[in-house]
């Protein structure tokens, strides 16, 4: 099987994982993949494939030299966003790509354009994988499953290239943020792990924003407004002001790069209450601790307009992996240099968003997080090029390589 037939395999599982149902895998769909998957390992001839009630599935390929190497493991997992249904995805494969407009659906109009994505550009003349219009595509993260598994059939048909114990690991729930929670990291028993879980041929990432979320609780006084002359405090106004302390341009649609943010995420109330919720990012672990005090300090000077109107809780939701894997940045160097071998340009830049390789890092696993091949995640529009796919399990295979040298 190619890593094309495995990922058309993979996408028609309905794996849609949901924040609401409380139990881990969130559906039970992720396990239906995950059961398959255990089938498959074991055809491969893989060893201590082990399946645990909440889906994680891991696996190893023993060593095939006598030499000491470290034990690495490669990681994807299972769901799909729950932004967009995964059910019935029906995938299309657009041969040598002329770079035209692709009609994914036309009862629905649904049009994948490079006017709208102009990174298509890069793939004329490859293959793309794009969805029929209705649901997502689920290469994310069923691109980084096929490319692992890929590779490590090509190791076990090669035993010619040197690899030391190599451990797979196929995790549930990453899309709902619990993908890291239940994995077992000492059962995994490596040094040091890759998820297969980036966006674009090349992507290489090993830091990520440090995140916090906010809820503020207003109380207003409601009164009558015709008798509310100063009676009334309107919570509404309260949050309003509040809102407007907090710097207009530290918002997400104005940063980029390294710049941390606040983001209002939700509003509602009444006149007699209001609640606020917002999210923190930074990279910078300095910085983020001040914009934690700076959301204080506002809170603080509204309760000081509004006596005792104002309460505030921030809890801290994940940090920036680079202080957990830059101590041991060569397992960086290494996936830089294999993408170099392999002809695939690294581009390293920092995540804006967090992932499962940093909560595994700060659990004693560092985790950078390497391209999966597609664009356009969680939506309709998601696509991949067959050929990034091949580049990464040919990365995969040469990391494995590398690390025995
Ligand atoms: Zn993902």
């Amino acid at each position: 099987m190619t890593v094309v037939d495995r990922f058309i395999k993979y996408v028609k599982f309905d794996t849609e994982s949901d924040t609401e149902t409380g139990i881990t895998p969130s559906t039970s769909g992720q396990m239906v993949l995950a059961r398959e998957l255990e089938k498959e390992l074991r055809e491969i001839g893989l060893e201590d494939i082990t399946l645990d009630d909440n889906a994680y599935l891991m696996a190893t390929l023993p060593a095939n030299t006598e030499k000491k190497v470290p034990t690495i493991g490669f990681i994807a997992h299972l769901d799909t966003s729950p932004d967009l249904t995964g059910k019935n995805v029906n995938p299309r494969i657009v041969k040598n790509y002329d770079g035209k407009d692709i009609i994914l659906n036309k009862d629905t109009n649904v049009v994948l354009s490079p006017s709208d994505f102009p990174e298509m550009l890069a793939y004329i003349g490859q293959d793309l994988i794009v969805t029929d219009g209705n649901t997502l595509l689920g290469a994310d993260d069923k691109a980084g499953i096929a490319e692992i598994i890929t590779a490590i059939k090509y190791l076990k048909d090669h035993p010619e290239i040197k690899h030391g114990k190599i451990r797979i690991g196929f995790n549930p729930d990453e899309e709902i943020g619990l993908g890291a929670h239940k994995f077992d990291v000492a059962k995994f028993g490596c040094e040091w792990a890759y998820t297969m879980d980036g966006g674009p041929i090349g992507e290489l990432e090993y830091e990520n924003f440090n995140a916090a979320g906010v809820k503020i609780n207003i109380q207003g006084r409601s009164v009558h407004p015709g008798y509310a002359k100063n009676k009334m405090t309107n919570a509404l106004i309260i949050a309003n002001k509040l809102i407007s302390l907090l710097p207009a341009n530290e918002r997400p649609e104005h940063t980029t790069g390294y710049e941390g943010f606040f983001h209002l995420t939700n509003i509602s109330g009444t006149v007699d209450s209001a609640t606020i919720g917002y999210i923190i990012r930074d990279h910078n672990r300095e910085l983020f601790e001040n914009r934690k005090k700076q959301m204080l300090k506002v809170v603080d000077f509204i309760n000081q307009l509004y006596p005792d109107s104002t309460t505030v809780e921030i809890r801290d939701q994940y940090y920036n992996m680079r202080e957990k894997v830059e101590p041991v940045k060569h397992i960086v160097d290494i996936a830089f240099e294999a993408m170099e071998a392999v002809g695939v340009t690294p581009i390293v830049k920092p995540i804006r968003g967090g992932t499962d390789g940093a909560q595994l890092s700060f659990k004693g696993l560092p985790c950078p997080n390497i391209f999966a091949g597609g664009h356009n995640f969680h939506g309709r529009y998601e696509f991949v090029p067959v050929q990034s796919m091949e580049k990464a399990v040919e990365v995969i295979v040469k990391i494995a390589e590398k690390v025995a040298n």
